[in-house]
């Protein structure tokens, strides 16, 4: 479990400059934060470093934030390629069929192989979306990553559901005032196409009166803004919510990817976050035509997500890191499209400024979410930086450990009770046999 703590450890000799340097620094760790950062071999055994403190010797190794995925739905990750070449629409119908068999304990185990995949691949905070949400959050807590766990609102027009939805929603939101261990309560409606207006505006309502997040999927396929523009005057996704109030700086918008510029406008004056999910997207052809360089410049934060296993087939971010670049470069004919560094705030920094947490970069005083890769391998025997080799060359198995809030939640490849959730996770898959 996720409790405040104040054990301290201290990483040695390890590759900070990680963009084109060879800086290697000490990283003290004092309870859940980076304490300090010094020059390699100046910290052991200076009087900064209390009595205790567990060393690591990271010698061949690098430091990198850990990945924050700003959408996916956890639980999914048991649904894997039980609907590959399907379009988009017949995919979701489907989709919906078989949850509408899931129980909570399908969601808890598989939050929990979700949650072991994201450890494995770098991931220390994640943004879902997803039923029977207190099992993903025990899962996730349980595993020691930081889950944002939305309440999602999906009534397609039923009164009776949506006064149900509203009515588990205050229950739920009551019981995440006491939660102690980091991770964060957030609301959901799942599409303009699902959710009644009223409850769409309920849900804006609710969020902004507690100060929640509001995760939305938001003009993820052409047909999405087809249908919009039908039923709402000739208005597109973008701006039917504008009208009703509901973009600002608190929204998190996955896909955001069929956009008009006046759209691109919108997002941008509103502040809206937006979350590119490459994989997901070009998997069901809804399009790969992202509009990064225009949203950044609009003034959007754009972040990237995996989204969930039904669509991206697996939850690793340092393959949509590299699969959003390479669409940028190749669809814009310009190679200098989406640069390392804006990739990797995109995958970090820019998540952690979205959800307003204090993670997301190597940094004294920030929480310490950090991946040590290891890189005795082929992949980073060149000349160039360690983060072109991470991103183009590594897959994520050189991640050789990982700390979430200053705990080591991987050693060595290793997490606890792995064996535990393959077993359990087995177990519930009969629910979606296909
Ligand atoms: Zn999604």
């Amino acid at each position: 479990m996720y409790t405040y703590h104040m054990e301290a450890i201290l990483l040695t000799d390890i590759l900070t400059d990680i963009f084109s340097g060879s800086a290697r620094s000490d990283i003290l760790i004092k309870g859940d934060r980076i304490a300090r950062i010094a020059p390699a071999g100046t910290l052991r055994g200076s009087g900064e470093v209390p009595s205790g403190t567990r060393t690591v010797d990271c010698a061949g190794k690098a430091a990198v934030p850990g990945f924050v995925n700003m959408h996916t739905h956890a639980a999914m990750s048991l649904m894997r390629g039980i609907q590959e070449d399907v379009q988009f629409t017949k995919w979701i119908d489907n989709i919906w069929k078989i949850e509408s068999r899931l129980d909570s304990d399908f969601v808890y185990w598989g939050t929990k192989a979700a949650v072991l995949e994201m450890i494995m691949t770098g991931t220390t905070t994640f943004n879902d979306q997803y039923w029977f949400s207190p099992a993903a959050h025990r899962a996730a807590v349980e595993m020691g990553i930081r889950p944002v766990i939305s309440y999602v609102v999906l009534d397609k027009n039923n009164e009776e559901e949506a006064r149900r939805q509203m009515d588990q929603c205050e229950r739920m939101y009551a019981e995440s005032l006491s939660w102690k261990d980091g991770s964060m309560f957030a609301m959901a409606f799942h599409a303009i196409y699902s959710v009644s207006e009223k409850m769409i505006l309920w849900t804006s309502d609710f969020a902004r009166k507690h100060s929640l997040k509001l995760h939305i999927h938001l003009s993820e396929t052409s047909g999405e803004v087809k249908d919009c523009r039908e039923a709402h005057g000739g208005l597109t996704p973008v701006e039917y919510l504008d009208r009703l109030g509901v973009l600002d700086e608190n929204v998190i918008a996955a896909h955001s990817l069929w956009l008009t510029d006046n759209d691109i406008d919108i997002l941008g004056r509103r502040r809206v976050n937006c979350v590119h999910n490459i994989n997901s997207n070009a998997k069901l052809a809804s399009g790969y035509r992202f509009l990064y360089n225009e949203l950044r410049d609009a003034g959007a934060n754009v972040c990237i997500g995996t989204d969930g296993c039904a669509s991206s087939n697996n939850l690793d971010m340092l393959e949509a890191m590299k699969t959003s670049a390479l669409f940028q470069k190749a669809w814009r004919m310009d190679s200098a499209a989406m640069p390392l560094d804006e990739l990797l705030s995109a995958a970090t920094g820019n998540g952690a400024k979205a959800l307003g947490m204090d993670t997301g970069r190597i940094e004294e005083g920030a929480l310490a979410d950090i991946l040590i890769v290891d890189t005795r391998n082929t992949f980073f025997l060149s000349p160039g930086s360690f983060l072109a080799n991470f991103v183009y060359s590594a897959h994520s198995d050189c991640i050789d450990s990982v700390i979430c809030g200053g705990r080591f939640v991987m050693e060595h490849r290793e997490v606890a009770g792995r064996e535990e959730i393959l077993e359990g996770a087995r177990k519930v898959l009969k629910q979606i046999t296909v």
